[in-house]
């Protein structure tokens, strides 16, 4: 493993995001090293990048981009983003309609993906029958 796949691990691993200068402390590299390593990730769109600061000093906060994705695939209903978040409103969820309008577009989308489904097995089954009668 060469040391610009050990860089993406180790942001990979952090799923929160992880300094930069973490990363060169471990991988024992100097500072500019790492930014030529994180520069090619950076490239290759494999993780984001924003301005940090770890112990007092500036440095950077990296993610990999597939775990921002699947972190934001668990806020949408659909194409509804989570309703919760950024909300100031007085909060009481079990009377909240915005709440129950967006439980209720997961579970279309849930229903939606089984039927889906459902409608895959049915192929899969009719192209078995359709063979046996060859
Ligand atoms: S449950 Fe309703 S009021 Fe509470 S944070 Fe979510 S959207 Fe806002």
């Amino acid at each position: 493993m060469d040391l610009e796949e050990e860089a993406y691990d180790i942001i990979k691993k952090h799923t929160e995001g992880v300094f930069q200068n973490i990363i060169w402390k471990e991988l024992q590299i100097d500072s500019r090293k790492c930014s030529r390593i994180i520069k090619k990730l950076l490239d290759k769109d494999l993780i984001i990048r924003e301005v940090g600061v770890s112990n007092g000093a500036r440095t950077y906060l990296l993610r990999a981009k597939e775990e921002i994705k699947e972190k934001y695939d668990l806020l949408l209903a659909g194409e509804m983003f989570s309703v919760c978040t950024g909300c100031s409103c007085d909060c009481e969820p079990e009377y909240c309609g915005r709440l129950s309008e967006w439980i209720g577009k997961l579970m279309e989308e849930e229903a939606r993906k089984s039927e889906e489904v459902d409608e895959i097995e049915e192929i899969f089954e009719s192209v078995g029958e359709a063979g046996e009668n060859i």
